[in-house]
């Protein structure tokens, strides 16, 4: 990995792309734009999963969106939510036809009701809902991007059949490759086979605060379009995915790692905190940090009676930090 980049692994400079696009997005110093970038990490579709999205989000519909909670509405809540009318109705005369049994519909009404993003009441033996508000239209644009700090020759070639096929696709507004810089006159990553409709985004992690330079600029993709995915079907899985994003933001990785381990410290990295690892010295990736890790320890209870530092335990108070930023980030505050 080059000089500058946090960590050995892709997953440090992931972290670190991650809070840069969620402070600097766009990267093209001409785009104007009030657009406010969610930021996830690891989504996509059961085909193809992208290292970073950016979700253009406008900044009234996102501040409307909060009023369905901060979890993800999944496809079927989405149904529901998206339709449910302003007055009281049965649930069957005010949604869509499903194109799949009732009950399943029932059961998401429910749900939707137990989450509050819908109001329910019984007429007889009829469940009737309510909209608790408009569901707003809060996306505007999708953006996908590849982290590849160490962009090899057969990292390209691999790279390159995915962005071709997401190209194609077109579920995604736009499509880039993020590289660590090297200091060369050409970027290597422009010297790759890569679908020149893709973008090339160069960080540089010298200072504080990540560099972002555009070595090429990405062509507009249009998802409106049929592709080998109807335009209808993308909009669904566009819908989903911002879903996702506005869910998970970035900061879910600590879900799936061990905080709790007595190993556990987060490091700021280039303006992100990044997962460090003071058993193995270095920064662990999320696979290594797991159940099965031979070091695991976990943090001793006297930690939990401390304040907690932000290098060191307790996990607890790790996940509280970052389940607050997410939070902060949310109700659009790119500072927080
Ligand atoms: S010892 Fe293992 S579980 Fe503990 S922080 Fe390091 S990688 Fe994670």
């Amino acid at each position: 990995m080059s000089d500058g980049v946090p960590g050995d692994a892709e997953f440090g400079f992931e972290l670190v792309t991650c809070r840069w696009a969620e402070r600097a997005w766009p990267p093209e110093p001409d785009r104007e734009t009030d657009a406010v970038p969610v930021v996830a990490r690891q989504l996509g579709t059961r085909n193809r999963r992208w290292d970073t999205v950016v979700v253009e989000a406008d900044p009234a519909g996102l501040a409307a969106r909060a009023a369905f909670g901060e979890r993800a509405l999944d496809s079927d809540l989405l149904h529901v939510v998206r339709h449910a009318p302003a007055e009281w109705a049965w649930y069957r005369d005010a949604l869509p036809e499903p194109g799949y049994p009732w009950r399943y519909v029932r059961a998401a009404v429910h749900r939707a009701a137990d989450r509050d993003v819908v109001e329910t009441r019984r007429a007889g033996n009829r469940i009737e809902i309510r909209r608790i508000a408009p569901y707003p239209d809060w996306i505007r644009r999708i953006v996908a991007i590849e982290n590849k700090p160490d962009l090899s020759a057969s990292a390209a070639r691999r790279l390159g059949d995915q962005m071709d096929h997401d190209v194609t696709t077109a579920l995604a507004d736009e499509v880039w490759v993020a590289t660590a810089a090297t200091g060369e006159a050409v970027e290597p990553a422009l010297l790759e086979d890569l679908p020149v409709e893709a973008g090339v985004l160069v960080l540089d992690f010298d200072g504080d605060d990540p560099d972002a330079r555009v070595a090429w600029h990405p062509a507009a993709l249009d998802p409106s379009a049929d592709t080998s995915l109807s335009a209808e079907t993308k909009a669904g899985k566009r819908l989903e995915l911002a879903e996702r994003a506005y869910g998970d933001g970035w900061r879910s990785y600590v879900e799936t790692m061990r905080p709790d381990c007595r190993w556990f410290e987060l490091r700021s990295e280039s303006g992100a905190l990044v997962p460090w690892c003071a058993a193995a010295e270095c920064h662990q990736t999320a696979g290594e940090c797991s159940g099965s890790c031979p070091e695991f320890q976990p943090e001793p209870p006297s930690w939990r009676t401390r304040g907690w530092p932000i290098e060191g335990g307790p996990g607890k108070g790790i996940r509280r930090l970052l389940a607050r930023r997410r939070r902060r980030v949310r109700a659009v505050d790119p500072e927080a």
